[in-house]
């Protein structure tokens, strides 16, 4: 067990290392936080900061010496640099969880074996396998790169063949997978929280709506169509945290249809959608990490409101700061970033 007062390690210094920083401080730990950027939202809030790439493994042994355990928060990180770190300090989730969810066709295998129903999908690593795709699985259909796209980025749609070339050519001709487009409902993920000892814990599951395919807003209860399809997908959520003997937060987001909930992607961390957790349950999302991360047992996940609703405040939105703060249900989270870009995720508000 790392007991409060000990120092813990973060990977990545953006808006859920912020977060994360807040509840490990709240619960009486320092947090270092080890990134490469100029700005970090998580180093403003952090004991200490290490401004270095995650390949520089000179920092990183510096790091290592200066932290009791390590986690991270960004998921685009060298799977080489975490075991790397693992030699030196314990590191939850591990780099096994970090692997599979880094690349889109190795995350569909992965939940595929155990029973998860992805969208119909076919790899492509060159323009002719996209005509062997497309002929596969029909179009509408969306050109996704296996590795590092976030927020609808590294992503483009196919309306018809004649879509082709310049979706290959919006993708810079990196490796990646056509997926068939599913005609959804709604979107939901589950977030869950896995301790060392093995305990599971998952958050009532929010109805995520997406805007440009950034999260606009997550919201508790989620509406029927979606509860009917929690059972099945918690349980796969269950077991992809116990394949990987993950710890710490799980995050997978699905495709509500009428023929049962289609597995979209999973995150081996804290998750946007999970945001509303800070007010809306007991134990947040960011706490169960700490928890789980430093071998201590989890809070619970029970609802502090019967309804919670989350809305990102992306670019220009964040000039509402004023008037969300004369709103007596509103519980205003800003991240500290000097730079307004349009979809850009500058904060976000809570209502319960
Ligand atoms: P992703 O980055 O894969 O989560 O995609 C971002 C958003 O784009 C999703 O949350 C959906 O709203 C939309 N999207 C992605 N893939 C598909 C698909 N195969 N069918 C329909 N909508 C999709």
């Amino acid at each position: 067990m790392i007991e409060p007062g000990s120092t813990i390690g973060i990977l990545g210094g953006g808006q859920l290392g912020r977060m994360l920083a807040l509840a490990a401080a709240s619960m009486g730990y320092r947090v270092h936080v080890l990134a490469p950027e100029a700005e970090l939202p998580a180093g403003d809030v952090a004991a200490e900061v290490t401004r270095a790439d995650y390949t520089d493994r000179a920092a990183l042994d510096r790091f290592a010496a200066s932290i009791d355990v390590a986690t991270f928060e960004f998921e685009n990180i060298d799977t080489a640099a975490i075991r790397h770190l693992a030699t030196r300090v314990p590191v939850f989730p591990s780099a096994d969880s970090l692997e599979v969810a880094q690349d889109r066709l190795a995350e569909k295998r992965f939940v595929e074996a155990l029973g998860g129903r992805p969208a119909a999908y076919h790899p492509v690593d060159s323009r002719a396998d996209l005509d062997v795709a497309i002929a596969a699985l029909g179009l509408p259909a969306v050109l996704k790169t296996r590795r590092m796209g976030y927020d609808g980025k590294g992503q483009a749609r196919l309306h018809s063949a004649g879509d082709a070339d310049a979706a290959w050519a919006a993708l810079g001709g990196q490796p990646a997978i056509l997926e068939a487009w599913v005609d959804f409902s709604h979107e939901f993920s589950v977030l869950l929280a896995r301790g060392q000892d093995g305990d599971i814990a998952s958050w009532p599951v929010p109805h995520n709506s997406h805007e440009g395919g950034i999260l606009a807003t997550s919201r508790v209860p989620a509406p029927p169509e979606i509860m009917a399809l929690v059972p099945d997908a918690v349980a796969l959520a269950r077991r992809v945290a116990e394949a990987l003997d993950h710890v710490g937060v799980l995050t997978l987001e699905f495709f509500a249809t009428p023929d049962g909930p289609r597995f979209n992607e999973m995150a081996p961390r804290v998750h946007n959608s999970g945001h509303w957790t800070i007010e809306g349950t007991r134990a947040s999302q960011f706490e169960n990490h700490i928890r789980a991360v430093c071998g201590l047992p989890l809070g619970s996940t029970a609802l502090t409101a019967p309804e919670v609703l989350m809305r990102n405040l992306l670019g220009e939105d964040v000039h509402d700061w004023a008037k969300l703060l004369a709103d007596g249900r509103a519980h205003l989270h800003l991240y500290g970033k000097s730079e307004v870009k349009p979809g850009r995720k500058m904060g976000h508000v809570t209502f319960l």
